[in-house]
């Protein structure tokens, strides 16, 4: 059987405020487009024009493009009403080791598919991690000038069971962030991104 990644992802419309977009917002990969619905199921194309008896009648519909989500969590985060439900793929850990970090460089951030995952600390101007948001994807590593002056982990893969044992070898490698940044090496840092956006299959392709 083929091993599939999981997207645990679910969001709970009953919870939504008609008018809020805050998780579409969120999504830096922009995966999410919500819309407000007819109690007949009609898209609501102008809600300014309704008054406020018509539009407590109205649903939401939020759609997330899954198969391409990398499951980072910053919309469950961001929603007000705690609607939304992620559950990491991967499982990890990420280091940042300041006191390599040569002065003003920000090639990790800027490199970072997730936003807020890196961030530059307003107290001390030095880069942070937040280990909510980050999918261990490597990318930073990858882009990092300095040796080991970040770290990026990797124990555990949220996929469907397999009981085949090269699949469960090749799951190992996926796992493997030693592997990973072999390999992403390999390709030249400039791709880094884009062979770490590939290999977690959130690009389209
Ligand atoms: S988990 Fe992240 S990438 Fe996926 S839909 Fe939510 S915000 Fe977008
Ligand atoms: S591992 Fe990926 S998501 Fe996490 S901080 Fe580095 S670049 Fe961002």
């Amino acid at each position: 059987s083929f091993p599939l990644l999981i997207r645990d992802i679910t969001v709970d419309t009953s919870k939504c405020k008609v008018g809020c977009i805050d998780c579409e917002e969120a999504c830096p990969l922009d995966l999410i487009k919500v819309t407000v619905l007819t109690p007949d199921g009609k898209p609501v194309e102008n809600l300014e024009a309704l008054g406020e008896a018509e539009k407590k009648k109205l649903k939401v519909n939020v759609e997330i493009e899954k198969d391409r989500c990398p499951c980072c969590r910053l919309c469950e985060f961001k929603c007000p009403e705690g609607a939304i439900s992620v559950r990491k793929i991967f499982t990890g850990k990420i280091r940042v080791n300041r006191e390599k970090c040569p002065e003003g460089c920000r090639d990790c951030v800027d490199v970072c598919p997730i936003t807020g995952a890196l961030y530059v600390s307003e107290k001390d101007g030095k880069v942070y991690a937040d280990e909510r948001f980050c999918v261990y994807c490597g990318a930073c590593k990858i882009a990092c000038p300095v040796e080991d002056a970040i770290t990026v982990e990797r124990t555990r893969i949220n996929h469907t069971v397999v009981r085949s044992g090269a699949w469960n070898k090749a799951l190992e490698k996926l796992a493997s962030p030693l592997v990973v940044t072999k390999e992403l090496k390999a390709r030249g840092a400039v791709k880094a991104l884009e062979a770490a956006e590939k290999r977690m299959q959130w690009r389209k392709p």
